[in-house]
């Protein structure tokens, strides 16, 4: 099967999939989501996005009718059908279909919604030449820990940092670093690695967090707090983490270069450690 999309207890091909425009995620963007990568057709980190995705909920008050288990035998069960070794796996949750009132329907059950598309990696130049960053205020509301499917001020961000030729927008809130439009952000300087604290500031990113793992590992110091802009500009290096985008060496903020220019050697390691966890999925 290609691309494919699980609606109403379905599984139908992905460009069939459709929902009311009654929907509360059309409507509000009222819902959360979660993404899941696979390698050699496994789910990486399941558990750890299956757990966000209730703390999502429980955080907007939406009850779920799926628990982890639940969405456990239904993704195995979509990957059995797509096929996909290397896939994408989205999972929505929205407050359901109801009449527009911003206020919560009463009775009215979730809509569940889960896709599977093929993944195509970054291509490799990328990650072994690093990537061009562009800071941007941070316009996001105050619970970014919530993975809401309301997406537009990261949506504005990334647009605005591909017009400026950047591959991601690093976001600055009181000329703090919080986190990228889609990822999280870490910046070493002198052999110590620094990232935004866990908190609403911030999604906690289930690689941001492996990362943290490695780095521990290596005997790499950690330090969880928000860098200043100016230290993030004058850094020895910097690297982007999420599900799709792995582990991503910044080499150019704001056309100023970091580092000398091409990735450093903390984010090569830790690169090469993600590497390793990855292809034990094999
Ligand atoms: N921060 C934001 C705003 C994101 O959208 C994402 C991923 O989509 C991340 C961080 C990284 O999170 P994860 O590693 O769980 O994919």
């Amino acid at each position: 099967m290609p691309n494919l999309a699980w609606v109403d207890g379905r599984f139908i091909p992905l460009e069939q999939a459709m929902v009311s425009v009654e929907d509360r995620g059309y409507q509000f963007g009222d819902g959360v989501y979660e993404v899941v990568r696979t390698y050699y057709g496994k789910p990486f980190r399941m558990e750890a996005h299956l757990a966000r995705l209730e703390r999502s909920a429980e955080a907007i008050g939406l009850a779920l009718p799926y628990r982890p288990s639940d969405w456990q035998a239904l993704v195995t069960e979509g990957l059995a059908r797509a096929g996909y070794a290397d896939s994408k796996i989205y999972l929505q949750a929205t407050r359901g279909v109801a009449l527009r009132d911003h206020a919560f329907p009463a009775r009215t059950p979730p809509t569940l919604v889960m896709t599977i598309r093929e993944m195509h990696p970054l291509a490799p130049a990328l990650s072994q030449a690093g990537v061009q960053a562009a800071t941007l205020e941070d316009q996001r509301w105050g619970r970014c820990d919530i993975k809401s499917i309301n997406l537009l001020p990261n949506v504005l961000a990334r647009q605005r940092a591909k017009e400026a030729g950047a591959f991601e927008a690093i976001l600055l809130r009181e000329g703090m670093v919080t986190e990228g439009s889609v990822s999280n952000v870490a910046v070493v300087t002198a052999g110590r690695l620094a990232t935004a604290p866990e908190g609403p500031r911030i999604l906690s990113g289930v690689t941001r967090a492996l990362v943290l793992e490695l780095a521990h590992k290596e005997g790499i110091p950690v330090e969880e707090r928000f860098v200043p802009v100016d230290e993030l500009r004058q850094s020895d290096e910097v690297f982007l983490c999420g599900t799709t985008i792995e582990v991503l060496p910044v080499v150019r903020v704001d056309q100023r270069t970091i580092g000398t220019g091409t990735p450093g050697p903390v984010t090569r390691r830790l690169s090469l450690r993600f590497q390793e966890m990855v292809s034990a999925l094999a």
